[in-house]
């Protein structure tokens, strides 16, 4: 999965790092990425490529966290604080030199990126990127937040409040009937590939409360035996799923939510597609431990 770069190990303990022009910086704008062109590959600029950037070069960074001996950083795009210039977002593909391109490209390209550790590093730090991005303001008070120097947190100078980053955990379960599996297919979304029945937990609820209200919502069914799988964590949703199998209880009879999803459908195991565009997600490795008869 995503998360699994062995022999890399991702370090999140806060530290207060100098940075170094090889370190990598992350730019994100508008749900892209910012990516810099090096022999024919589109990889993730350097604090020494970014320097090359007359938008960028006098712009602070925040240290997120380090693989093995490399310190990631985010450029620091706090409102009322510095701006990035929007007119560079425009732009397809911005040549600097010969040998330097810069282009912004879809978020998802981090899902299959190389290195992949440095996939994992860019949706770790697109999750750190949104709520620094959404908490630039004091939520008691309004008073602009000041980042904290001794933790990963931003801290009111007006009234103290101290706020950390958010985990949304959230739940994907394959419901599982006569050998079979439920897969679905979202509505509305542009992920159009099949999936698992899947939903962010509520406040007050354990984790097998929304296994089994997701699934009633979803599809209307009733399920038992709800048994743990495995979990990821997975920035791009700025949460962490948890991932179950479960068996159906009762009628199989499927009460479609066509807001939610296009589809639900039985499969056999061996009519699950492969997909390996998707192959690192948990949702992806559930499917194919049922279709390889480890579930
Ligand atoms: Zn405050």
């Amino acid at each position: 999965m995503i998360q699994n770069i062995e022999p890399h190990i991702y370090n999140n303990t806060y530290l207060t790092k100098e940075q170094k022009n090889t370190d990598h910086v992350f730019v994100f704008q508008s749900g892209k990425i910012l990516l810099v062109k090096k022999e024919q590959n589109w990889t993730v600029p350097t604090r020494q490529d970014i320097g090359a950037l007359k938008q960028f070069e006098k712009q602070e960074t925040i240290y997120l966290f380090s693989i093995d001996d490399q310190a990631i950083f985010l450029l620091k795009d706090f409102a009322g604080k510095t701006y990035i210039n929007n007119d560079f977002t425009n732009m397809k593909e911005n040549e600097i030199s010969d040998e330097t391109t810069f282009a912004y490209h879809a978020l998802s390209v981090l899902r299959n990126f190389t290195p992949k550790w440095l996939g994992f590093a860019g949706i770790t730090a697109n999750h750190l990127y949104n709520w620094y991005r959404s908490n630039q303001f004091c939520g008691c008070c309004g008073t602009p937040m000041d980042l904290s120097t001794t933790e990963r947190a931003v801290r009111c100078p007006n009234c103290g409040f101290t706020d950390y980053p958010k985990i949304c955990p959230a739940i994907i379960v394959g419901v599982i009937h006569e050998d079979k599996i439920l897969m679905t297919k979202y509505a509305n979304r542009s992920f159009k590939k099949y999936a698992l029945i899947a939903g962010f937990c509520e406040i007050g609820e354990t984790l097998e409360d929304t296994v089994r209200r997701e699934i009633m919502e979803e599809v209307g069914l009733k399920v038992k035996n709800i048994r743990y799988y495995n979990n990821q964590p997975w920035g791009f949703s700025s949460s962490l799923l948890i991932g179950f199998f479960a068996d159906l209880d009762g009628d199989n009879q499927i009460a479609l939510d066509t807001n939610e999803l296009a589809e639900a459908e039985w499969f056999n195991r061996e009519d699950i597609p492969e997909d390996e565009e998707n192959k690192l997600s948990l949702t992806y490795t559930m499917m194919m431990a049922f279709k390889n008869q480890q579930i």
